[in-house]
């Protein structure tokens, strides 16, 4: 399977130290500080190093600044850092002076400037110390290590920049200063190329790369290729492809002509095929083959297949003579030419006895069932003259045979006629028509072929199919009685010799007088038309019946219970709503409900936290969804669903329910303060929250709110062991879920309520609204909205909701919670997802995810639903890995995030900081402290409210330091939640 990884990042080295071997003749300042030292490196290679060591003297300030570094394309660079530290305690009677880290700085500029090293230009990157800089020797005594330390700046608007680096009274010796980018590197994939191209500037975005195809490729329609360059250089998710065009088939990364003999007619084969039958070519690169002399290839033919020639002669003609028709038969030509399309055409000539001329018969000669494009091996020539003279020609011709410039091959047989019967009366003339009577008259049929005795007036009305009439008549006039007035008929006429009837002339249609009289009106009951009609709106009557039963029947075979098993009833199959309200969902008294503050918005209303006071019981934290002001009846039953279908569970990792309120007095509910008791009777109008008959869902508190927001909240805080318990937990609800027979069609981390104790539930129920009320949906081709980048294939394209799908967005939320709150396939467009995923791709682990648990999200997602693993196999799994915590071990070589337990006692107490200062200083931030003075954070309680933009408008523009400042408050916060209890709302 394909998961996206391309190719391994290179980086792009912009000053390595250690490369260098003659003086690096950095500017140091002052005199004494750093001085340039050449010692040898662990494989005795020359380096040049910087020490300083000035531990005995006080308040040293001593700087060292790079030359200038030229940051070409790049917008995030990595410096990294390779120094020893002495431990000052090696160092006899240096207490108090003596220092054991050092600070590194950065300044943009365009261009070099001079070499006076100014402290206030530069900004600072970080403190570095040194991390385990010293081990134990053989004898106690403690020995200097080589650090390795990586900062990354950015992003850069100059044109470079210099490092600079601070010494207060350490003892340092920098062995080597390495700054460098990432690119993702050229690569051919997919048949297109794609440039080098610079990561982006945040850690988190994608640098979208359109693909250029290689030679003698094209782009596949509506396919164009793309890939994405990720923060750490890697190529990620190729989507689209060239393909090699016509003639051209694929060898490993390039397109390679077709061999001689061999063609490809279009860029959608795959493969270069044999030139076929009968054809040839001796080129290579070609789309397709030329037919050999005498073969060829008709306007319809494709290129793969064989080329043919025109069949030879029908074979076995013989003919059949009746008065004025001829009859003639063949037998299918002896060769076919190759093809099975072959037809048969009929050339008639007329002769005169004595010398033989022969001219063609032309327009008054008839075939039947046609004179050319026969199929069968038959055709009767009528309306011959009699005692005539003819000859007949058989071709058989085929798709080439126009195209072939060889002679006509033809059957031929000579033919007289016999006494024939009179051509056709083709001229009627209407003489008058009345109600009930029509008067005709016509001309005699050009060749009579004898003397005409008689005519037959044939006629019907029009709308009836089975009534005839026919009169006959010596004269060339009649007039036909007892017609019905107002009605349309058809006439035709043929004349009788004693050579037999001639064919009826055209059909003449014409329409009787209208009657004064109403009497004229057809019944219905006549007309067999209208009754045959009326019998089939009856059968269609009774069809439609059948068919809704059979819909209604299934409604109702959804609520059936089966005995054992608990079963999710669909509330819709409930007439009156209500009556499922109050089936699954507890009526509460509003008066015991105090609501306390908003938490959230839902699709219907605010949602508040509060408490819930029952009568002999304690009172509880609960969650209270409010239906908004002037809701519609319609609103209120789709609203009180939820509760309808939350009602119906009853498992540890699914959202409670703890009742409903649908008949409170009418009342308003005012925005409040902590505490207040918000029901007051009307009137009063103050900015109210709600006002009218209440109608509110009451649901177990979670404290911790959505998961999506709570992992981002503390993004790296938890251990492995940490997440796959929530995971566990969330498969155990769906399992539950899943057996009860409900399908959630919306399950995904923004769906997931945490509590306080970490415990994650499955939550947001609804029918049709699941997915109005997601702003993650989006309208898809199927129709509906779909939050496409959850929802299973099957789903996305023709609607297949089951807990399989189900089990495919679990699979997403495994992904979300490993990547602690990551979006799903990150920036890329829903389009761009749905064709990647079509495509085979499949999202890459997170960082430091378990290959064990990524196999999981593999499976999940795999294209047959039958094929991916059960909720009930979920928990199993995933229990088994709680059980051996080994097989959650990250490989090792992967880079691995550092974990900062968020309920680990260890972390430090922040509530043990007097000031705001003392906090800074051990995050190691104590250069902001003038910053947060100034916007007026003076008390921990008010940085803990602080929010990202508000850490932003401090002016600290390092991103780093203000994710760093930013996990810290959070981490502040969540202590002091923990400790007071209380709610700090931010
Ligand atoms: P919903 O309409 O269910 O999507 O809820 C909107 C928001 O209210 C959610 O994203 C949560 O942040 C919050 N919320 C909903 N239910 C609860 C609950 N039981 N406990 C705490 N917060 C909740």
């Amino acid at each position: 399977m394909n998961t996206g990884k391309a190719q391994n990042a290179k980086e792009v080295i912009l000053l390595d130290s250690k490369a260098q071997q003659t003086e690096l003749e950095w500017i140091s300042s002052p005199p004494g500080g750093w001085e340039e030292i050449s010692g040898l490196d662990e494989n005795y290679t020359p380096i040049r190093t910087y020490q300083v060591c000035q531990v005995m003297e006080p308040n040293q300030n001593n700087w060292l600044r790079t030359s200038w570094i030229e940051k070409g394309d790049a917008q995030r660079i990595f410096v990294e850092l390779k120094f020893t530290l002495r431990d000052c305690n090696s160092l006899p009677g240096v207490v108090g002076t003596c220092k054991e880290t050092f600070n590194l700085y950065y300044q943009e500029t365009d261009s070099e400037v001079g070499r006076n090293i100014r402290e206030n230009q530069y900004v600072k990157i970080d403190t570095i110390a040194a991390d385990e800089s010293f081990t134990q020797g053989d004898l106690g005594e403690r020995k200097m290590k080589l650090n390795t330390e990586v900062r990354i700046i950015g992003p850069l608007s100059r044109r470079g920049f210099y490092l600079a680096f601070q010494d207060v009274g350490a003892c340092i010796a920098l062995v080597s200063v390495k700054v460098y980018y990432k690119k993702c590197w050229s690569i051919i994939e997919n048949l297109a190329t794609f440039p080098d191209t610079v990561t982006g500037s945040e850690f988190s975005s994608l640098v979208e790369v359109e693909g250029m195809c290689v030679s003698d490729a094209e782009e596949e329609a509506d396919n164009a290729p793309k890939m994405h360059c990720s923060a750490e250089g890697e190529w990620l998710v190729p989507i689209g492809k060239c393909i090699c065009k016509a003639g051209f088939h694929q060898k490993g990364d390039a397109c390679e002509p077709c061999g001689r003999g061999f063609y490809k007619s279009s860029s959608q084969d795959l493969q270069c095929s044999r030139c076929p039958a009968h054809s040839y070519n001796d080129r290579e690169g070609l789309w397709r083959c030329d037919c050999e002399d005498g073969y060829y290839r008709a306007h319809s033919d494709p290129p793969s297949v064989a080329c043919t020639r025109p069949p030879s002669a029908p074979q076995n003609l013989v003919y059949n003579i009746n008065q004025t028709t001829v009859s003639l038969e063949w037998s299918p030509p002896a060769d076919m030419g190759g093809r099975n399309d072959v037809t048969y055409r009929i050339m008639c000539r007329r002769c005169s006895w004595e010398p033989e001329e022969c001219v063609p018969c032309g327009g008054n000669v008839g075939y039947s069932p046609q004179q050319a494009e026969l199929v069968d091996t038959y055709v009767n020539v009528v309306d011959l003259l009699a005692h005539a003279n003819y000859t007949f020609e058989v071709e058989a011709v085929n798709g080439v045979s126009d195209l072939s410039r060889t002679q006509r091959l033809f059957a031929a047989v000579s033919v007289a006629t016999s006494q024939a019967a009179p051509s056709q009366v083709s001229e009627v003339i209407r003489e008058r028509v009345q109600q009930r009577s029509v008067q005709l008259s016509w001309q005699e049929p050009e060749q009579p072929n004898g003397v005409i005795t008689e005519y037959e007036i044939k006629y019907y009305e029009k709308v009836s199919v089975f009534e005839r009439e026919r009169e006959s008549e010596r004269e060339r006039a009649s007039t036909v009685n007892n017609l019905k007035p107002s009605t349309a008929y058809v006439f035709q006429i043929r004349a009788f010799t004693t050579a037999g009837y001639g064919t009826y002339g055209p059909r003449l249609e014409i329409t009787t007088k209208e009657e004064a009289s109403a009497s004229t009106i057809v019944s219905s009951e006549q007309n067999p038309v209208i009754i045959i009609a009326v019998v089939a709106v009856a059968g269609t009557i009774i069809l439609v019946f059948m068919v809704f039963g059979f819909i209604i029947g299934r409604r109702y075979a959804l609520a059936v219970k089966f005995p054992g098993t608990k079963t999710y009833i669909d509330p819709e199959t409930y007439e009156d709503p209500n009556r499922a309200v109050h089936q699954f969902a507890k009526e509460l008294d509003a008066s015991c409900i105090k609501i306390e503050r908003v938490i959230g918005a839902g699709e219907f209303g605010e949602v508040c936290s509060g408490r819930m006071k029952l009568p002999g019981k304690r009172d509880t934290s609960v969650a209270i969804k409010t239906l908004k002001v002037g809701y519609s009846e319609k609103q209120r039953r789709d609203f009180l669903c939820e509760a309808s279908i939350m009602g119906q569970f009853d498992h540890p990792n699914v959202v409670h329910l703890e009742g409903v309120v649908t008949r409170g007095k009418d009342c308003i509910l005012l925005h409040a303060r902590v505490g207040d008791y918000k029901w007051h009777p009307v009137p009063l109008f103050v900015s109210p929250l709600f006002s009218g008959k209440p109608v509110m869902i009451v649901i177990e508190y979670m404290e911790n709110g959505s998961l999506d927001a709570f992992l981002r909240k503390h993004d790296g805080q938890f251990t492995v062991i940490q997440l796959v318990g929530m995971l566990r937990g969330i498969a155990a609800g769906m399992r539950y879920l899943s057996d009860m027979g409900y399908v959630h069609r919306d399950l995904a981390a923004r769906n997931i309520l945490v509590n306080s104790n970490l415990v994650c539930k499955v939550s947001d129920f609804g029918l049709s609204r699941v997915i109005d009320d997601d702003p993650e949906a989006v309208y898809t081709t199927t129709g509906g909205k779909i939050p496409v980048r959850w929802t299973a294939m099957e789903a996305i394209q023709y609607r297949k909701f089951t807990s399989a799908s189900d089990v495919w967005s679990y699979g997403i939320v495994m992904w979300e919670v490993m990547s602690y709150g990551e979006r799903p396939y990150w920036d890329m467009s829903n389009q761009d997802v749905i064709k990647a995923i079509e495509e085979g791709y499949r999202l890459p682990a997170p960082m430091d995810c378990p290959p064990g648990l990524h196999q999981l999200m593999l499976d999940c997602w795999q294209k047959d639903r039958a094929d991916r693993p059960k909720f009930d196999q979920i928990v199993g799994i995933l229990d088994k890995m709680i059980r051996n915590p080994n097989t959650l071990k990250t490989p090792l070589g992967t880079c691995t995030r550092p974990i900062s337990p968020l309920l680990d006692q260890s972390t430090p107490d922040f509530t043990t900081f007097r000031s705001v200062g003392e906090w800074l200083e051990a995050i190691k931030m104590e250069r902001y402290q003038d910053n947060f003075t100034a916007e007026g954070y003076s008390s921990l309680e008010s940085v803990a409210r602080m929010s990202i933009e508000d850490v932003m408008s401090l002016g600290i523009t390092l991103v780093g330091h203000q994710k760093k400042i930013m996990s810290n408050i959070q981490t502040m916060r969540a202590q002091m939640l923990n400790l007071h209890g209380t709610g700090i709302q931010v």
